[in-house]
């Protein structure tokens, strides 16, 4: 049954709400976002966060995390500014430069060294998106979402899981409820993934986001989500716009991505998560 709370943002409403480039525009302006993600084992989806981030416009990208990561983001995106943080006596991100909005997790790890900096970029007084690897950190210690400044998280129903404690069945059998429930229990704006994604911010009508396609249920794709929502955090959107806009057009860059190549138009075809990335302008 069609619930009176819950609305579907149609293209002209999400392309009102898009950041464009005023003439005067100059990148700090148009938002500088700061990306904490990836570790030495988990390298990948540092690029794929980045990548969604330069590809849906950010003015400009801050990344900072260990070498490999550093390495690989500058092989794949010279645009991104890097940062080799070190960990061994805390970290402190103000050498990094000033960013509008931060995204930490994916990638991240979860041991020590990936708490210091979650904790870190929590502590900053801008908008922050908690992703992934952050959602576990976040899990054992819901106290770091108490801070003054918007957060935006974007758990799948697993990830919702854990910080509820509630069985993921249960999160599957009743979306619409819990995503409700985790905005009002955490205090925090909520995106949660799946086939129809759900935006939940006290007080506000849940948004539901279908531009999807079934050929996102591939890995990495959810790492590009976090750099496309964070470019839009620093780009001047509120938590509950910019993620309700960055699901939008992250399930459009699927369906152009999985529509190009061999099934030319004609169908769909599988994609990469950079490839969705690399479908946003068109998008
Ligand atoms: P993650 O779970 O972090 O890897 O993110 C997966 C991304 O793919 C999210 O944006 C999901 O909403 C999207 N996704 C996963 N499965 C489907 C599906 N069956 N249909 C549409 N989108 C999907
Ligand atoms: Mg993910």
């Amino acid at each position: 049954l069609p619930e009176p709370d819950v609305v579907a943002p149609a293209d002209g409403d999400v392309a009102a709400m898009l950041p464009r480039p005023a003439a005067e525009s100059d990148k700090y302006r148009r938002g500088v976002v700061g990306i904490a993600a990836g570790s030495d084992t988990y390298t990948g989806a540092a690029v794929l966060s980045a990548g969604g981030a330069v590809r849906a416009g950010a003015g400009m990208v801050r990344f900072a995390s260990s070498a490999e990561p550093v390495r690989l983001v500058r092989a794949r995106w010279p645009e991104v500014v890097t940062t080799v943080l070190d960990t061994s006596s805390g970290v402190s991100l103000d050498a990094i430069g000033r960013v509008q909005a931060w995204v930490v997790g994916p990638g991240l790890g979860t041991g020590p060294e990936a708490h210091t900096v979650a904790r870190a970029v929590l502590s900053a007084e801008v908008p922050v998106l908690v992703d992934a690897d952050g959602l576990t950190i976040v899990a054992a210690d819901r106290a770091l979402l108490h801070r003054t400044a918007p957060t935006l998280i974007t758990p799948h129903a697993g990830e919702l899981s854990r910080l509820l404690g509630v069985p993921r069945e249960q999160i599957e059998a009743r979306r619409l409820e819990h995503v409700r429930r985790a905005a009002e229990e955490l205090g925090v704006t909520v995106l949660l993934k799946g086939s129809t994604t759900l935006i939940a911010e006290t007080g506000l009508p849940v948004r539901a986001i279908t531009t999807g396609t079934p050929w996102l249920a591939t890995g990495g794709t959810g790492d590009v989500l976090s750099g496309i929502a964070g470019a839009l955090l620093a780009g001047g959107l509120g938590p509950y716009d910019a993620a309700s806009c960055a699901a939008h057009v992250h399930g459009l860059a699927a369906r152009v991505a999985a529509r190009g190549g061999a099934a030319g138009g004609r169908g769909e075809a599988p994609i990469a998560a950079l490839d969705v990335a690399e479908a946003l302008p068109a998008a």
